[in-house]
């Protein structure tokens, strides 16, 4: 279909309200073309599409918003639980696959959907493929896979029909330069440790798994409740400690507090089914470092003096408590002490030997070996 050309004195009789704007949808089902006043726009706007990837690029990175986007879209696809059940209603029981197809097919006439076709369906795997989705398109120049509308999209209409969890992967992508998108759908369980597994491996951040109720003044991560605490509460927390004991075995009381916290966090990993050493420890200081308690910039093992050197951007009592001259994280320093102990079952000591707060560029923590105390004789 030819495309109208949209010239000025178009828009002047739109002005002076000669013509309205149904002179101006051009609408090409097979094509899946759907434009208005020539600009493919109005069912997928494209700006708004760029705008939603933008938005989230801007705190998560690209790879990230990817999977933002994904969440996003995936309760779109839970809303057509009703169309499901409308065809139920007229005797029309499709499989999933086959009513995943049906709904892409009404979305692509509407200038939405991709045109898919079924590579493969069992109970527990679905395939798509497509030459591109509209978001290969507008996205392209990012240059990986970003077809997170669609991944959402699939897993929403999947869990809408099945009652069941299902996770979707694109394995290939016109955006990243190959010759399609390609979508393989699986249907997983929806553990604990299958999302914090994502968060370790950098596939999901944990605002994915933030479900805030603020007017219920709940908030939880995954399963767990949690609380949202402003970070001024670690100098007044200090300080009050200060005031009742004195500066050092105040530093002592924090530390030792958040050791236990540290512990405590790497046990209920383990509880929820993580066993492996490393994996429980690189989850906890992922999680606290998405909590914003610090950052890592690297970490170094010494193998000849079994020491780790931990080098921190910033963390939580640094940037509450600004410039005092002195080493001030004491809970951090517990913190890392308790996570590296309970997940390797080892005794340790963390010390800070550089802290912004002093003055240095980063706060860095010497973590070691805990000698058996000695027997008192
Ligand atoms: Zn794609
Ligand atoms: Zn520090």
């Amino acid at each position: 279909m030819e495309k109208k050309k949209i010239g000025r004195e178009d828009f002047e009789a739109f002005l002076k309200g000669e013509k309205d704007i149904t002179s101006y949808i051009e609408l090409d089902p097979l094509a899946g073309s759907y434009s208005v006043f020539g600009v493919n726009t109005a069912s997928n706007p494209n700006y708004l599409i760029k705008a939603i990837y933008e938005m989230y690029e801007a705190n998560l990175g690209r790879k990230l918003a990817v999977q933002a986007v994904r969440k996003l879209f995936r309760s779109v696809g839970s809303g057509s639980v009703g169309l499901n059940n409308l065809l139920k209603k007229e005797g029309i029981n499709l499989k999933p696959a086959e009513f995943l197809m049906l709904v892409f097919k009404l979305q692509h006439q509407q200038g939405w959907g991709a045109p898919f076709e079924l590579v493969e369906q069992s109970d527990k795997r679905i395939v798509l493929r497509a030459k591109q989705t509209f978001e290969s398109q507008v996205m392209k120049d990012w240059n990986i896979p970003v077809c997170g509308i669609h991944k959402g999209w699939i897993e929403g209409v999947l869990g809408a029909v099945t009652g069941k969890n299902w996770f979707c992967l694109e394995t290939k992508c016109h955006a990243k330069g190959d010759d399609t998108c390609e979508f393989v759908a699986d249907q997983v369980e929806s553990s604990w440790k299958f999302k914090a597994r994502a968060i370790v491996n950098g596939d999901s951040a944990i605002t994915e798994f933030i479900e805030h109720k603020p007017l219920e003044g709940k908030i939880k991560l995954i399963d767990d409740p949690v609380v949202m605490m402003p970070r001024f509460i670690f100098t007044s927390m200090m300080n009050s400690l200060k005031k009742t004991m004195g500066e050092l075995p105040a530093g002592g009381v924090n530390y030792r507090a958040h050791m236990d916290m540290g512990k405590e966090s790497v046990g209920h990993y383990r509880k929820m089914g993580i066993d492996k050493a490393n994996i429980l420890s690189e989850m906890a200081f992922a999680f606290y470092s998405q909590m914003g308690w610090f950052s890592i910039i690297e970490t170094e093992w010494n193998e000849v003096a079994k020491t780790k050197t931990m080098i921190l951007s910033h963390t939580v009592e640094s940037e509450a408590f600004g410039n005092t001259g002195k080493n001030v994280c004491f809970c951090t320093a517990g913190l890392l002490a308790g996570i590296i102990e309970e997940s390797f079952g080892i005794r340790v000591q963390a010390k800070e030997i550089r802290c912004r707060s002093k003055g240095d560029e980063n706060c860095v923590f010497l973590v070691t070996n805990k000698p058996e105390k000695s027997s008192l004789i």
